[in-house]
Order: structure tokens, then sequence, then C-alpha cells
């Protein structure tokens, strides 16, 4: 099957009769329908529409070497740095349609996966037929062109580094049996963002595991099944997409992509899905061996300088706006925001340049400059946000809703908060935009987001520590002390 387009996409999620609950309530009728759901879902609708626009099809797509069928990029497992090149310009081209906004847009899963499948052989230290089955299920989503959710994060319970969950009470989800039909899954796992706007869930190793007293290891698992599986359930926080027009929520109204507890109450995952059931080796090396670190990293930073540009975009309409461009703090502001996404670019770049072939024969970016990022985004996308709060001032609040410009107030409004440039209608739009990207419940979460969406920050620091090769520099600086010569 080809690259589905938008229509295809909404028709498959309605088909799936998720099993989702919002705000005490269970979810029935059309999820494309509901509240919460229908803006999200009609922009993710866009997104597979453009895989078939005319003049961005050769890019948005290639042809499967299965079934002959253009198929999305976001799958395809680069082989030469011409590959590399056309996935970060289509995951930018997707990226543009959201203003950066939807972080958990298709691609980023597609991606993980692509690095899955094709390393699937190391999961032959679980058993060939989990292997094999990692390989089918990368096919099979490659070419149904399928959206994914995905959880890795056990319930925050208690992060003491001796704890270990009282085994008479489940919570964080585990394997409670392996029989005929498959591995049996009852407990809950964090954080399913997309969980109800998505075909399949597909669950990872929630961190490296150890056997318990009784030598089985319960918590190293993987496996996908579809959102609908019996005993599967997402619960979803309360939406910040408000129902309100896109005047009033330009961005909430659009990209609220709702995050989601997954609860698995006694879920069989059968065999065919089951990825690792209790290999500590491929658990533990599983996002190590398999070139997911380098590839969801190219994905994310590529998408992080679309999203970075919208920010400056507004930034610069602001200060137009109310003519504030002859000051100087504004000038260092902005170069603040430029350096920042000069640097992501800088990263991206240096990663494609470096890349080389890894074990699996996929053409692989340079991970260190990337995990650098990694480090630096979570640092520079708070401060933007704070930028825009300096550059707009009171003009974040001064932001009257549609309601009030289609009642009698609007001369009155017109004509008060006019900018230098525009009058009060259009300059309130514009500031609802600045607003909705770093104050609103929308904007807030934006931030959370990219400080946490990638792991926490400060583990991910250890995992930078541990990589980067530091030897070089040490033996030059041993070799210094070694030298008597002035
Ligand atoms: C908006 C949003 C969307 C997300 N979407 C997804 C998703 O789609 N799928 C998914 O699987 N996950 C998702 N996540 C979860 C994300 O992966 C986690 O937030 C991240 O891994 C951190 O884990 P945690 O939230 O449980 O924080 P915790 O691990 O509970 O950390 C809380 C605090 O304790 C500190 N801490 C805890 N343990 C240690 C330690 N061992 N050493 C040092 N400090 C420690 C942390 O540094 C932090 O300050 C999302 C998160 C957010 C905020």
């Amino acid at each position: 099957m080809p690259a589905v387009n938008g229509q295809q996409y909404i028709d498959r999620i309605d088909q799936l009769k998720t099993n989702i609950w919002h705000e005490g309530k269970k979810i029935t009728g059309k999820i494309s329908e509901h509240p919460a759901f229908k803006g999200v879902i009609q922009s993710q609708a866009k997104l597979y529409d453009l895989q078939h626009r005319p003049d961005l099809k050769d890019l948005m797509t290639w042809k499967s070497d299965t079934t002959g069928e253009r198929i999305g990029t976001s799958y395809l497992p680069p082989r030469n740095s011409e590959d590399l090149e056309k996935r970060r310009l289509s995951i930018q081209e997707w990226a543009k349609l959201s203003c950066g906004m939807l972080g958990r847009s298709p691609d980023y899963l597609n991606t993980a996966l692509m690095t899955f499948g094709t390393s699937a052989k190391m999961l032959e230290v679980q058993s060939k037929q989990c292997a094999q089955n990692m390989e089918k299920y990368y096919e099979y989503v490659r070419e149904n062109d399928l959206a994914l959710t995905h959880t890795f994060i056990q319930p925050q319970v208690n992060r003491g580094s001796f704890y270990i969950e009282d085994s008479s009470e489940i919570i964080a989800a585990k394997m409670i049996d392996q029989n005929d039909d498959g591995i049996v899954i009852h407990g809950a796992r964090l954080l399913a963002t997309q969980g109800g706007t998505t075909d399949e869930i597909i669950v990872f190793p929630s961190g490296a595991q150890l056997p318990q007293i009784d030598g089985t290891v319960p918590y190293a698992y993987a496996f996908a099944i579809p959102n609908n599986t019996p005993g599967l359930k997402f619960i979803t926080r309360e939406s910040f997409d408000y129902g309100k027009s896109t005047f009033d929520h330009p961005l909430g109204s659009r990209f609220e992509e709702m995050d989601t507890i997954v609860v698995f109450d006694h879920v069989t995952v059968p065999w065919d899905r089951v990825f690792i059931h209790g290999n500590i080796f491929a658990n533990n090396r599983l996002y190590n061996d398999s070139g997911f670190f380098p590839h969801t990293t190219h994905q994310i930073v590529c998408k992080s300088i679309v999203k970075s540009e919208f920010l400056l975009g507004i930034m610069q309409k602001l200060i137009d706006e109310i003519n504030i461009s002859e000051y100087q703090h504004i000038h260092e502001k902005i170069s603040e925001v430029i350096v920042g996404i000069e640097a992501l670019k800088g990263f991206i770049y240096s990663s494609e340049k470096q890349a080389k072939m890894n074990q699996w024969g996929v053409f692989s970016p340079d991970p260190d400059p990337l995990l650098a990022a990694t480090q630096f985004y979570p640092k520079i996308y708070p401060r933007f946000s704070e930028i825009i709060q300096l550059i707009g001032a009171s003009g974040l609040v001064s932001i009257p809703t549609e309601a009030d410009f289609k009642s009698e107030l609007k001369p009155d409004l017109d004509l008060y908060l006019q900018s230098s440039m525009s009058k009060g209608e259009d300059k309130v739009k514009l500031f609802r935009l600045a607003w909705d990207a770093c104050m609103s419940a929308f904007g807030s979460r934006q931030i959370l987001y990219e400080r946490f969406f990638f792991g926490d920050p400060v583990r991910l620091a250890t995992n930078l520590y541990n990589k980067y090769n530091r030897k070089q520099f040490v033996d030059r600086v041993n070799e210094f002390l070694k030298s008597d010569s002035p």
C-alpha cells in the first residue's frame, strides 16, 4: 500500500475505537470529531496529504523495495549522504506545517522503527523469532504507513535509587506471564503522547534491568500492539485545546497533541509482536546498538531548527509591530536566538558530514554533535520563550478574544490596541500567537516537552559524558606535561 493520505489516516483512527478516557468519561463515537482531538487530527492529516503533493512527492516518499509503491521518507534507511539529506529535508517540510509544534509527528517513531527494523538481527540474542518479528513489524508499519505512539517510562512513584516496587501490588507495567498465546503485561506506563490519535503503540525498554531474586526479568520487554487491543486503556490529561477559534488559540486549536497514561490490564501480546521477553542483554543494549540515538536525534534537531525559526519569526514581527528595533538589548536578544539556530544547524551539518555506515549497513549521522544538541536545546528553548515575553511585555496580555472583535467593542479595540503598523485586530492576532507559543497552557507544555521529551537531561548528560571520546585530549595533556622544552 502506498503512503496514506489525510482522509485514510482519519478513517483508520476513527475505526479503531480505542479505549480512551477523557475527563472521567470513555470516549465513544469518532475520535476525529471529539473537541479535544479534532484539531490535532486535522493537522496530522495535512502531514499525510503533503506526501501526495505533486511538487513534494519525490522528497516526501521513496519507492518501496518490497512493493514498488511510494512510501514515506521517514521510513527510509539512509544508504548514503543523499538519503540523509533527503530525510532532513522531508522532516523539515513536515515540521513547517506544524510550526515545529508537533513533537510526536509520525516521522519521529517511523525513524525509531527504521533503526530497530534494520538492526533487528541484534534481537537474535533473545531469539531468531523475535528478530524476525521486529523485521516484519518494521515492514508492516512502513508499507501501511501506520501512526505510532510509544512509552518508555515507568510511573513516577519513587525515583530513589534503591526503590524496588512491592510486587504484591503492580504499578509499573510488567510481564506477569508467558503462555502459548504470548506474554501478558499488567500495570501502567508513561507517557504516550498522541496515545489516542495513532494506530498502534510500541513499548520500549524502560532503562537497564537486573534479574529479580527469583531469576526473572519482568521489566525486560519490548513489543508493539494495536491501540484497540483488549485490556489496553489510555487516560488523557486535561486538553489544552479549549475548542476556541484559530484566532483565539492559534496553536492550541491546531497542534494540541494529547499526553496519555497507558494502562495494561492483563494485556496479552501475541508472540509475533514480541521483540524482547526477559533477555537482559537485548533490553539493555537495544538503544545503543540499534542506531536509535543518531537517527532519532537527527529527526529531533531537524525539527527543532524549524520550530526555532518560527519563534524567531514571531519575535521579529513583535519587534516590527511596536517599533522597538532601535534598542540595543533587542538586538542582543535576537542575536541570542540566531546563535541558537545557527548552532543547531551546525550540529546537524556536522553530524551529516561525519556520518558513517553502521554495522547494519545504515548510513548514520555522527551521534556526538546530536547528543550535544539534546543537551543544548532544553536550555535554549525556555530562553526563547522568555525572550518572547521580554519583547511582548503587556501586549501578551492585552489580547481580547475574537468574540470581542465581533462585538460593538471593535472600534475601541481597533483604535486603542493598534500598533505602529496594524489596526487592533491584526495586532492582537499576532500577540495571541506569541502568547500561545510561550504562555498559554499549550505554550507551557511546549517548554516542559522540550525539557524532557527525550529523557531526563541530567541522565542524558551522563550518556554524553560516557560516550564522548576524550582520550586523545588527555594524551595531548600528558605529552605536554612530559615535555620540558620551553
Ligand atoms: C510533554 C511531555 C511529553 C512526553 N512524551 C512522551 C512520550 O510520547 N513517550 C514516552 O515514553 N515518554 C514521554 N515523555 C516522558 C519523558 O521521557 C520523561 O519525562 C523523561 O524521561 C523524564 O522522566 P520523568 O518525567 O519520569 O522524570 P523523573 O525521572 O521522575 O525525574 C524527576 C526529577 O528527578 C530527577 N531524577 C530522577 N531520577 C534521577 C536519577 N537517577 N539521577 C538523577 N536525577 C534523577 C530528574 O533529574 C528530575 O529532576 C514525555 C514527557 C513530557 C514532559
